[in-house]
Protein backbone atom coordinates (compact mmCIF):
# COMPACT_ATOMS: atom_id res chain seq x y z
CA UNK A 1 0.00 0.00 0.00
CA UNK A 2 2.67 2.22 0.78
CA UNK A 3 4.72 1.72 -2.41
CA UNK A 4 2.02 1.82 -4.17
CA UNK A 5 1.28 5.70 -2.67
CA UNK A 6 5.12 6.55 -3.34
CA UNK A 7 4.64 5.64 -7.32
CA UNK A 8 4.41 8.88 -9.54
CA UNK A 9 4.53 7.24 -13.21
CA UNK A 10 4.38 4.64 -15.32
CA UNK A 11 5.79 4.07 -18.98
CA UNK A 12 7.15 1.86 -21.57
CA UNK A 13 7.70 -0.17 -18.71
CA UNK A 14 9.95 2.10 -16.69
CA UNK A 15 8.57 3.33 -13.04
CA UNK A 16 8.66 6.78 -11.64
CA UNK A 17 8.66 6.68 -7.53
CA UNK A 18 9.58 8.97 -5.28
CA UNK A 19 13.30 8.50 -3.63
CA UNK A 20 13.52 6.09 -0.23
CA UNK A 21 15.21 8.43 1.64
CA UNK A 22 16.50 7.10 5.12
CA UNK A 23 15.32 9.58 8.21
CA UNK A 24 18.96 10.51 8.98
CA UNK A 25 20.97 13.61 10.18
CA UNK A 26 24.35 12.20 8.15
CA UNK A 27 25.16 13.18 4.74
CA UNK A 28 27.52 10.21 4.27
CA UNK A 29 24.49 8.68 5.08
CA UNK A 30 22.44 9.51 2.51
CA UNK A 31 25.03 9.47 0.17
CA UNK A 32 25.31 6.21 0.52
CA UNK A 33 22.09 5.32 0.67
CA UNK A 34 21.35 7.29 -2.88
CA UNK A 35 24.54 5.22 -4.49
CA UNK A 36 22.00 2.76 -5.03
CA UNK A 37 18.67 4.52 -5.68
CA UNK A 38 16.55 2.94 -8.62
CA UNK A 39 13.23 5.54 -8.26
CA UNK A 40 13.26 6.60 -11.92
CA UNK A 41 14.88 4.82 -14.66
CA UNK A 42 18.13 7.47 -15.10
CA UNK A 43 20.40 4.85 -12.81
CA UNK A 44 20.00 2.63 -15.63
CA UNK A 45 22.15 4.20 -18.02
CA UNK A 46 24.27 6.27 -15.77
CA UNK A 47 27.86 5.41 -14.07
CA UNK A 48 26.84 6.30 -10.93
CA UNK A 49 24.61 8.51 -8.54
CA UNK A 50 26.65 11.79 -8.24
CA UNK A 51 25.26 13.66 -4.78
CA UNK A 52 25.96 16.33 -3.71
CA UNK A 53 29.49 17.60 -2.28
CA UNK A 54 30.26 19.74 1.35
CA UNK A 55 29.52 19.95 4.13
CA UNK A 56 26.71 20.72 7.03
CA UNK A 57 25.63 24.60 7.70
CA UNK A 58 27.64 26.08 4.66
CA UNK A 59 26.45 29.51 4.22
CA UNK A 60 25.87 29.10 0.46
CA UNK A 61 23.93 25.58 -1.65
CA UNK A 62 24.21 25.50 -5.18
CA UNK A 63 22.05 23.79 -7.01
CA UNK A 64 22.46 22.79 -10.41
CA UNK A 65 20.28 20.54 -12.86
CA UNK A 66 22.22 17.08 -13.21
CA UNK A 67 25.32 15.77 -13.69
CA UNK A 68 26.66 16.07 -16.93
CA UNK A 69 29.07 13.82 -18.54
CA UNK A 70 32.77 14.53 -16.85
CA UNK A 71 30.43 14.29 -13.77
CA UNK A 72 28.79 10.92 -14.23
CA UNK A 73 32.50 9.68 -14.69
CA UNK A 74 34.18 11.34 -12.15
CA UNK A 75 31.27 11.00 -9.21
CA UNK A 76 31.62 14.81 -8.07
CA UNK A 77 28.95 17.40 -9.15
CA UNK A 78 30.35 20.67 -11.24
CA UNK A 79 33.57 19.56 -12.75
CA UNK A 80 33.18 19.38 -16.13
CA UNK A 81 33.45 22.52 -18.68
CA UNK A 82 30.68 24.46 -16.98
CA UNK A 83 32.33 23.47 -13.30
CA UNK A 84 35.54 24.93 -14.49
CA UNK A 85 33.53 28.53 -15.26
CA UNK A 86 31.55 28.08 -12.13
CA UNK A 87 34.76 27.56 -10.03
CA UNK A 88 36.07 31.43 -11.71
CA UNK A 89 32.99 33.11 -11.13
CA UNK A 90 33.11 32.28 -7.27
CA UNK A 91 36.59 33.17 -7.35
CA UNK A 92 35.91 36.55 -8.49
CA UNK A 93 32.76 36.67 -6.91
CA UNK A 94 35.11 36.06 -3.18
CA UNK A 95 33.26 32.57 -2.68
CA UNK A 96 35.58 29.81 -1.59
CA UNK A 97 34.38 26.74 -3.45
CA UNK A 98 35.04 24.37 -0.46
CA UNK A 99 33.17 26.22 1.58
CA UNK A 100 29.78 25.94 -0.39
CA UNK A 101 27.60 22.80 -0.59
CA UNK A 102 26.88 21.99 -4.48
CA UNK A 103 24.50 19.97 -5.36
CA UNK A 104 22.10 18.63 -8.30
CA UNK A 105 18.48 18.70 -8.41
CA UNK A 106 18.50 15.34 -10.31
CA UNK A 107 21.07 12.87 -9.19
CA UNK A 108 22.00 10.52 -12.38
CA UNK A 109 22.90 11.77 -15.55
CA UNK A 110 20.17 11.55 -18.05
CA UNK A 111 21.89 11.44 -21.72
CA UNK A 112 21.30 10.20 -25.35
CA UNK A 113 23.94 8.55 -27.87
CA UNK A 114 24.69 11.03 -30.78
CA UNK A 115 27.23 8.77 -32.83
CA UNK A 116 30.26 8.00 -30.06
CA UNK A 117 29.06 10.82 -27.79
CA UNK A 118 26.70 10.91 -24.68
CA UNK A 119 24.47 14.34 -25.26
CA UNK A 120 22.61 15.62 -22.28
CA UNK A 121 18.95 15.28 -22.12
CA UNK A 122 16.77 17.65 -20.06
CA UNK A 123 15.38 15.73 -16.67
CA UNK A 124 11.64 15.26 -17.04
CA UNK A 125 9.15 16.65 -14.37
CA UNK A 126 8.83 12.83 -13.62
CA UNK A 127 12.58 12.96 -13.40
CA UNK A 128 12.99 15.76 -11.24
CA UNK A 129 9.56 14.46 -8.51
CA UNK A 130 11.88 10.74 -8.38
CA UNK A 131 14.46 12.79 -7.44
CA UNK A 132 13.37 15.33 -4.90
CA UNK A 133 13.50 13.52 -1.94
CA UNK A 134 17.18 13.48 -1.86
CA UNK A 135 16.93 16.99 -2.39
CA UNK A 136 14.99 18.06 0.29
CA UNK A 137 17.31 15.81 2.64
CA UNK A 138 20.54 17.86 1.55
CA UNK A 139 18.35 21.42 2.20
CA UNK A 140 17.21 19.23 5.57
CA UNK A 141 20.83 18.64 6.26
CA UNK A 142 22.95 20.92 5.22
CA UNK A 143 20.52 23.95 6.45
CA UNK A 144 22.47 26.47 3.78
CA UNK A 145 21.92 30.43 4.34
CA UNK A 146 21.03 30.54 1.12
CA UNK A 147 20.19 28.46 -1.94
CA UNK A 148 21.16 29.51 -5.32
CA UNK A 149 19.66 27.84 -8.25
CA UNK A 150 21.81 27.58 -11.39
CA UNK A 151 19.24 27.37 -14.54
CA UNK A 152 15.58 27.38 -15.34
CA UNK A 153 15.69 23.46 -14.24
CA UNK A 154 16.58 24.05 -10.41
CA UNK A 155 14.73 27.35 -10.06
CA UNK A 156 11.83 25.35 -11.15
CA UNK A 157 12.62 22.30 -8.66
CA UNK A 158 12.19 24.88 -6.43
CA UNK A 159 9.52 27.62 -7.22
CA UNK A 160 7.55 25.58 -9.55
CA UNK A 161 7.42 25.42 -13.41
CA UNK A 162 5.65 28.98 -13.96
CA UNK A 163 9.62 30.45 -12.58
CA UNK A 164 11.19 32.38 -14.84
CA UNK A 165 14.98 33.37 -14.06
CA UNK A 166 15.07 36.23 -16.87
CA UNK A 167 12.44 37.53 -14.87
CA UNK A 168 13.83 37.15 -11.20
CA UNK A 169 17.42 36.75 -11.10
CA UNK A 170 19.84 38.24 -8.78
CA UNK A 171 16.92 39.05 -6.11
CA UNK A 172 16.78 37.79 -2.83
CA UNK A 173 13.48 35.21 -2.43
CA UNK A 174 12.05 33.19 -0.12
CA UNK A 175 10.58 29.02 -0.80
CA UNK A 176 8.77 26.65 1.55
CA UNK A 177 12.14 24.69 0.82
CA UNK A 178 14.88 27.44 1.76
CA UNK A 179 14.45 30.86 3.60
CA UNK A 180 16.41 32.38 1.07
CA UNK A 181 17.03 31.73 -2.17
CA UNK A 182 18.91 33.16 -5.23
CA UNK A 183 18.43 32.24 -9.03
CA UNK A 184 20.45 32.81 -11.46
CA UNK A 185 22.00 31.30 -14.67
CA UNK A 186 23.39 27.83 -15.09
CA UNK A 187 27.47 28.40 -15.77
CA UNK A 188 26.95 26.10 -19.12
CA UNK A 189 24.63 29.03 -20.74
CA UNK A 190 27.84 31.20 -20.29
CA UNK A 191 29.39 28.78 -22.97
CA UNK A 192 26.62 28.71 -25.22
CA UNK A 193 26.79 32.69 -25.46
CA UNK A 194 27.24 32.97 -29.40
CA UNK A 195 30.18 35.81 -29.11
CA UNK A 196 32.97 37.24 -26.89
CA UNK A 197 30.96 40.42 -26.04
CA UNK A 198 27.80 38.59 -24.81
CA UNK A 199 29.95 36.02 -22.61
CA UNK A 200 31.42 38.77 -20.99
CA UNK A 201 28.32 40.49 -20.00
CA UNK A 202 26.52 37.32 -18.95
CA UNK A 203 29.53 36.33 -17.56
CA UNK A 204 29.75 39.70 -15.05
CA UNK A 205 26.05 39.30 -14.82
CA UNK A 206 26.15 35.80 -13.45
CA UNK A 207 28.92 37.29 -10.83
CA UNK A 208 26.84 39.76 -9.83
CA UNK A 209 24.31 37.36 -9.11
CA UNK A 210 26.74 35.04 -7.14
CA UNK A 211 27.55 38.30 -5.13
CA UNK A 212 24.06 39.20 -3.66
CA UNK A 213 23.88 35.67 -2.63
CA UNK A 214 27.21 35.80 -0.45
CA UNK A 215 25.99 39.00 0.81
CA UNK A 216 22.41 37.69 1.56
CA UNK A 217 24.33 34.86 3.22
CA UNK A 218 26.56 37.24 5.50
CA UNK A 219 23.30 39.08 6.27
CA UNK A 220 22.02 36.32 8.05
S1 LIG B 1 17.86 10.32 -10.74
FE1 LIG B 1 17.42 10.49 -8.55
S2 LIG B 1 15.48 9.37 -8.24
FE2 LIG B 1 16.33 8.75 -10.24
S3 LIG B 1 17.51 6.90 -9.75
FE3 LIG B 1 18.90 8.63 -9.68
S4 LIG B 1 18.99 9.26 -7.54
FE4 LIG B 1 17.17 7.95 -7.80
Amino acid sequence: MKERARKIATSNGNEWRLADVPETSSLTTLRAAAAHCTACPLYKNATQTVFGEGRKGAALMLLGEQPGDREDLSGKPFVGPAGNILNRALEEAGIDRNAVYVTNAVKHFKWEARGKRRIHQKPSSRDLAACRPWLEAELRVVRPGVLVCLGATAAQAIFGSGFRVTRERGKLLRSQLAPRVVATVHPSSLLRQPDEESRRREYALFVEDLRVALDASRAE
